[in-house]
């Protein structure tokens, strides 16, 4: 893989030509992904060329030939944009729309702007999410917050005073509503964040908050050596015998927020940033879908030290080697 030697304010500068004129785009995903040595994807071979027309421009499919083997390809191949028709432009835009925006962008917004049909903008905006999935990365270490919160596809729910003009029929799911809310008995599902202080976020949306799933997340995700921090909760017991920095708890039901070092502020803020995504941006989401939708907020969170086009890059080059795997989990192409 070839090494680009571009910061991310130049890429940031070539960013709205590869969203409006299709060869740009091509060119700048080549560059991403290749940069100035671009390889046969079947053979390793560098003895490629890019076809030409007879006007000497590039041919229509943008296709490259492996003067070794033989190899048809494009850049498309190996990427989530494998198997779509889908015009590169409108992926740059995306890509840079979804790592530009804090709370992300919706497929209705992608929609107006490309003026593709809803279905594929929802197809395009999953698969970015996809390639903004983390493939492998160190465990966390340090001091690492550990919090769990409910987050749900639910529209914003009306104002009292709206709830009050209603009649007592109209009221009624929302009062139900206010009452599933109140305690954990909620059906909305729960979200474990872990968040190494200064460092990387990991998010997971878990089937309960039990001791067994909690400290499952927990060691599965952090390091032997990390300071776990965490609130009261009673599933969290007794995983400090796990850590050499050991458990500290924070008691928020006696309005402790935080005693010296120990809170859990960090993990608070990104379920903030979260949430409050996903009620102005994406409005319901499904309990299926969720995950997707945790990874993209952790993406650009750990992100958030790089400027738009370096984050527009990373998230790039996550959709390389990821286009079987998306297609079948358990087929399990690793690269
Ligand atoms: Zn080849």
């Amino acid at each position: 893989m070839g090494k680009v030697a571009q910061n991310g304010s130049q890429i940031v500068a070539e960013l709205p030509r590869a969203c409006s004129d299709e060869l740009a785009a091509v060119e700048f995903l080549e560059r991403q992904r290749w940069g100035d040595s671009p390889a046969c994807p079947r053979c390793g071979a560098t003895d490629v060329y890019a076809v030409q027309g007879r006007d000497g421009k590039r041919n229509k499919r943008f296709l490259w030939v492996c003067r070794d083997c033989g190899e048809q390809y494009t850049v498309r191949i190996g990427t989530v944009f494998e198997d779509s028709r889908i015009p590169l432009r409108h992926w740059c835009y995306a890509f840079w729309a979804a790592c530009a925006s804090k709370k992300g962008v919706s497929a209705l917004q992608i929609q107006r702007q490309t003026r593709l049909s809803y279905k594929s903008a929802l197809f395009l905006m999953h698969r970015i999410r996809f390639a903004m999935t983390p493939n492998r990365s160190p465990r966390l270490d340090g001091t690492v917050e550990v919090d769990e919160t409910y987050v749900g596809g639910k529209p914003r729910n009306p104002s009292i005073q709206a709830i009050r003009a209603m009649s007592y029929e109209e009221r009624k799911p929302w009062r139900q509503e206010r009452e599933r809310a109140k305690g954990r008995g909620t059906k909305k599902p729960p979200v474990v964040a872990l968040v190494e202080r200064g460092g990387n976020v990991r998010a997971h949306v878990v089937t309960d908050v039990s001791g067994t799933t909690l400290k499952r997340a927990i060691r599965e995700n952090v390091r032997s050596s990390a300071a776990i921090h965490t609130d009261e909760l009673s599933s969290y017991h007794g995983i400090g015998r796990h850590f050499a920095g050991g458990h500290h708890t924070v008691r928020h039901s006696v309005r402790e927020y935080a005693r010296g070092d120990v809170h859990v502020n960090t993990a608070e803020s990104f379920f903030a940033l979260l949430k409050r995504g996903l009620i102005g941006t994406f409005h319901a989401v499904s309990r299926q879908h969720l995950h997707r939708y945790v990874n993209e907020f952790a993406f650009r969170w750990n992100h958030r030290k790089v400027d738009d086009g370096a984050r527009t890059v990373a998230a790039i080059r996550g959709a390389e080697g990821k286009r079987l795997y998306y297609r079948d989990p358990r087929r399990g192409a690793k690269k």
